[in-house]
């Protein structure tokens, strides 16, 4: 029997997990630092509201299926979902709300979207697919994880065409969008992976393309019953789960991992580590990498962005808002660079609002909401924290800013409140400087790559998760676990 130890049980460590437990010649155990498995998929309890702590977009399902299938088992016996509908609800300062349908065709419908406006999502629709079937080939099939590797499976001229290359997502959309609503709505799908649409590589302008095309849902009972439904499998699999046990050290041998130690005081003996502990901490907590060794890649794979989560219970509703909504900034692009390059948290951001209670009513008290608020913040930048009187402020900016548009009186009406700042998320699930979505998609950085899953230090370590390819977002985690298995299983021949 082979030993394979997969750090984490996030969504990445449990979709590596699942998919290793097809090979009969390994024994898997699964280690987690927390009480819980899901990692970033998490919940919390608090006075009758069950609160998703972690993602609430849910999107290409057929990842998560395929968990089930290649066990001869269906998904939907395990957790169910929901449709949602509209996708999501855009607020915007001067009084104008847009809906994003949950077709292209739905967009012809709206009042607010003119003949002219819908040709150009048309015309821009194809543009995503194209970019979508690019990525399709080269990422999600193929398993490029370089440039290098990307022109093994395609023409390099078609490349730049294909992938829109000297475009950032913001100059994509620019060339096909004129309506300035529209295009804060399709800029803002980089909130997927926790970029800045003025950096980011043009193919991320798919991620339109997968939502219209995959759909957009809930899972029935609440987010966190996916990790339940996941749980459930690895049980029926065999996997060893081991939670409140973190990996503190390894020992090394000869360009290898031979044996991990636990929080727990404990040994183990390892013949393949699957790290879903992010790439950048693992090499400083974990094997602890001289600084200069993780230049390169500190330089090159940057984290996204971090989040300021305030998770709100409230005894009123709040008829004009839909599942998911977005109340957008005046000046979109300052909001930007206030996160990823001034270190600023903004007067005036855009604010990501979920209120799950409009799908399922069961999550609360009835006559009463959960509003979720996630404008997206900096991540930790070594000593130039922010201070409590700063994020203070900022969650003042906030709430005013909901109530000036439309939410009244919000303050007022809240009965239980839980938030998480990047701090909480680095020191919860370690990562790199409290991001949520791993790596930033970032054009001049890594043309939208992420850390390559094998280890150029250690020959029997891989990575899954947000921090490796394909990349960060529930969907893209859960393959990248199915996607390690090739390089595990090419390691041992
Ligand atoms: C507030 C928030 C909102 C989000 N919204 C969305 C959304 O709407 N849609 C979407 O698709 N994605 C969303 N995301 C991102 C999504 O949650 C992540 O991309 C995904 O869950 C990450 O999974 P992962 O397996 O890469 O990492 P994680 O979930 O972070 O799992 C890593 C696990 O490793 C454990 N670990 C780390 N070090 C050790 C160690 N030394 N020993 C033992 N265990 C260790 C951690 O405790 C953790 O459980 C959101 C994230 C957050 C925080």
């Amino acid at each position: 029997m082979k030993e394979v130890v997969v750090i984490g049980g996030g969504l990445g460590g449990m979709s590596a997990a699942i998919t290793l437990a097809k090979h009969k010649e390994f024994r898997i155990t699964l280690i987690e630092k927390n009480s819980h498995i899901g990692g970033k998929l998490n919940v919390l309890e608090q006075d009758g509201f069950s609160f998703d702590l972690g993602p609430s977009i849910f999107t290409m399902p057929q990842y998560f299926d395929a968990l089930f299938e290649m066990h001869g088992k269906k998904r939907e016996n395990y957790f169910k979902l929901v449709p949602v509908t509209p996708h999501w609800r855009n607020f915007f300062e001067d009084g104008t709300t847009i809906d994003l349908a949950d077709t292209l065709e739905g967009m012809k419908a709206l009042d607010n979207i003119t003949e002219k406006d819908y040709e150009e999502l048309q015309a821009f629709y194809t543009y995503t697919e194209k970019l979508y079937d690019f990525t399709n080939d080269i990422l999600f099939k193929n398993q490029a994880e370089t440039v290098l590797q990307t022109l093994k499976y395609y023409p390099p001229l078609k490349i730049f065409k294909d992938s829109d290359y000297f475009r950032t997502m913001d100059e994509g959309i620019r060339k096909y969008i004129t309506n300035p609503y529209l295009i804060d709505i399709m800029n803002y799908f980089i909130k997927y992976v926790g970029s800045n649409p003025y950096d980011a590589p043009a193919v991320m302008n798919l991620l339109p393309y997968i939502q219209w095309k995959f759909g957009l849902w809930y899972v029935e009972g609440g987010m966190y019953q996916a990790s339940i439904g996941m749980q459930k499998l690895m049980k029926e699999l065999g996997i060893i789960v081991k939670t409140n046990t973190e990996v503190l050290s390894v020992e090394k041998q000869k360009g290898r991992i031979s044996k991990i130690t636990l929080s727990d005081g404990t040994t183990k003996h390892v013949d393949v580590v699957v790290s879903n502990m992010e790439a950048i901490p693992f090499y400083e907590k974990i094997t602890q990498e001289p600084e200069k060794k993780l230049k390169t890649l500190k330089k090159k794979y940057g984290p996204a962005c971090s989040g300021f989560a305030l998770h709100l219970g409230v005894n009123k509703q709040y008829p004009q808002l839909a599942h998911h909504n977005f109340f957008f900034s005046n000046e979109l692009k300052q909001n930007f660079d206030n996160i990823f390059h001034k270190h600023k948290l903004s007067g005036d951001p855009t604010i990501y609002l979920v209120a799950p209670m409009k799908t399922d009513p069961s999550q609360g008290p009835e006559g009463h909401e959960i509003i979720k608020i996630l404008p997206h913040i900096s991540v930790i930048k070594g000593d130039k924290a922010f201070s409590k009187e700063e994020y203070e402020a900022f969650e003042d900016a906030v709430l005013t800013k909901l109530e000036r548009m439309g939410l009244t009186d919000l303050r007022k009406h809240i009965v239980s409140k839980e938030l998480w700042t990047p701090e909480t998320i680095q020191q919860k699930y370690y990562s790199n400087q409290g991001a949520i979505y791993g790596v930033e998609a970032n054009r001049k950085m890594n043309l939208g790559f992420k850390v390559p899953k094998t280890s150029t230090f250690y020959n029997n370590l891989f990575f899954v998760g947000g921090s490796t390819n394909p990349g960060g977002g529930m969907p893209m985690v859960v393959l990248s676990g199915q996607q390690v298995e090739k390089h595990v299983l090419r390691s041992l021949k």
